[in-house]
């Protein structure tokens, strides 16, 4: 009898398994699959390996901005599918070797639950005082006549060996659709991203849509808002896509990137244990992580939201200390999201668009890249950081960035929320100079009414 069982070995389950153990428990953890799940193998650091190179292509094209007389000969694609194949191997047996030094036990198999306290292995049973499911999430493809033929899914994009000349990126337009059409579109496809919501990015504040939209407008990646892809048909060598909308549009592309992703529920014998699914396919969950059934946890995509590594890996934590006693809560408002594109995007917490709508009077400091003195000597001037913070007590409610090492930058953000910061603390910070970490200072002082290298306001 083990006290804790996981399964699914992703980001979120191997978190909750070591944090089980170091709590002292006997753990196992069940993978049906890789260690590592969609994390190591097939998204965030393939997608990585592959947008660094398209990263030094792009600096490579950019080279004579800095007096440098430089050109590309050729992109060998099967050395980068080599060098991240390696890197997922090197971080699988990292992995492998610390499940063992903390004393966990791996389990070989597709786990489904029996009980509330029996998983299936194949023809095996194992006991377990609690379960944390971490089963992550899988392709969601829509079902269009043909699109099956059209498709390219991110899978396939991180093993390909050529380019498709021209791509239609269809779906929410969120975090992977946009990091797919940024990647392509610098590695020399055409790209079209549709959706069939008002902006791209229609989860992040509206300034963070827009600002990124017009970097990839300038890009010559064209976005295309408020339609639906209803039909799918081959015409030689190309599909045409039929879109629907305020305009209908005619597309001729070579293939049609679906990133689109939904729980991994199905076969995990959620029904017979009687544990609560809600509308979209995701596994209910309050807050400390406990699905409807009384000693079953459920952590990371499976459980729907941001679906992002960090946020299924925080809840593995979550969900294992209170699997071992405790009653930690997890605080879904602090996830971050990261996201690779040029430019890039980091963002934590409210929106303004949300912080209105629950009631408060906001305010708003921005501050763009543009004259921030690192972004202009590295020429990465794109994109600005806002801050949304409450007019009276000035607390901060949302960090929301654009631009170079968002992502890195959006670390700070998340400490500024969660220590729960106000826009004076921020504004009177130092900051090393220079560096693009000034640009969130300077935020900061535009928020609390003085920035110092922005015009007056009047
Ligand atoms: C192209 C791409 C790029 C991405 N980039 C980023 C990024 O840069 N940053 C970021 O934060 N997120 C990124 N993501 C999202 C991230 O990969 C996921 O949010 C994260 O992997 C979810 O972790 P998880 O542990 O919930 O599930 P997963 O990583 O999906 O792991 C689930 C594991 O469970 C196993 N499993 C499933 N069913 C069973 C079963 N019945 N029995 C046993 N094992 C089972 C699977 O084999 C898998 O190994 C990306 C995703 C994709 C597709």
């Amino acid at each position: 009898m083990f006290d804790v069982v996981v399964i699914g070995c992703g980001p979120g389950g191997y978190a909750a398994a070591i944090r089980a153990a170091q709590l002292g428990g006997k753990v196992a953890v069940v993978e049906a699959g890789d260690i590592g799940g969609t994390c190591v193998n097939r998204g965030c650091i393939p997608s990585k390996v592959w947008l660094r190179a398209a990263y030094t292509l792009k600096m490579i094209k950019n080279a004579n901005e800095f007096g440098i007389d430089a050109s590309v000969n050729q992109i060998d694609y099967s050395a980068i599918i080599e060098r991240k194949n390696g890197i997922a191997a090197e971080i699988r047996m990292g992995m492998e070797a610390l499940l063992e030094a903390n004393g966990i036990e791996l389990i070989c198999g597709r786990g489904m639950l029996q009980s509330a306290r029996k998983v299936g292995v194949g023809n095996k049973t194992v006991g377990a005082e609690k379960i944390i499911l971490a089963t992550g999430s899988s392709l969601d493809i829509p079902d269009i006549k043909d699109l099956r033929n059209a498709i390219l899914t991110t899978d396939q994009i991180l093993d390909m060996t050529s380019v498709p000349k021209s791509v239609l990126v269809w779906g929410e337009a969120g975090a992977l659709d946009i990091e797919m059409a940024s990647l392509l579109n610098i590695l020399g496809s055409k790209v079209y991203i549709a959706t069939r919501y008002p902006r791209i990015l229609p989860k992040e504040d509206h300034d963070t849509s827009q600002r990124l939209a017009q970097a990839f407008r300038e890009q010559g990646i064209q976005v295309i808002t408020r339609s639906t892809l209803e039909s799918v048909a081959r015409s030689q060598q190309i599909f045409k896509a039929v879109m629907s909308g305020r305009k209908e549009h005619v597309l001729e592309i070579e293939r049609i990137v679906i990133a689109a992703r939904k729980p991994n529920i199905s076969g995990l014998g959620l029904k017979q244990a009687g544990i609560r699914i809600n509308e979209n396919g995701s596994l209910w969950i309050g807050e400390q992580l406990q699905t409807s059934e009384p000693g079953i946890y459920a952590i990371g995509d499976i459980t729907g939201g941001w679906m992002n590594s960090h946020m299924a890996s925080a809840m593995g934590v979550t969900a294992a200390e209170n699997a071992m006693g405790q009653t930690k809560h997890f605080t879904s408002e602090l996830v971050p999201r990261g996201m690779w594109t040029s430019p890039q995007v980091g963002s934590v917490g409210l929106t303004e668009e949300e912080a209105e709508k629950k009631g408060f009077e906001v305010e708003v400091g921005d501050f763009p890249y543009a004259i921030n003195g690192l972004a202009m000597g590295y020429d990465e001037v794109d994109g600005a950081v806002k801050i949304v913070s409450e007019a009276e007590t000035k607390e901060i409610l949302g960090i929301h960035i654009v631009g170079a090492n968002a992502t890195e930058l959006v670390g700070e953000a998340v400490m500024a929320l969660q220590l729960e910061c106000t826009v004076d603390e921020l504004a009177h910070t130092m900051r090393v100079h220079p560096t693009f970490s000034e640009a969130l200072m300077d935020a900061g002082r535009d928020a609390a009414g003085w920035a110092l290298y922005l015009p007056p306001k009047r």
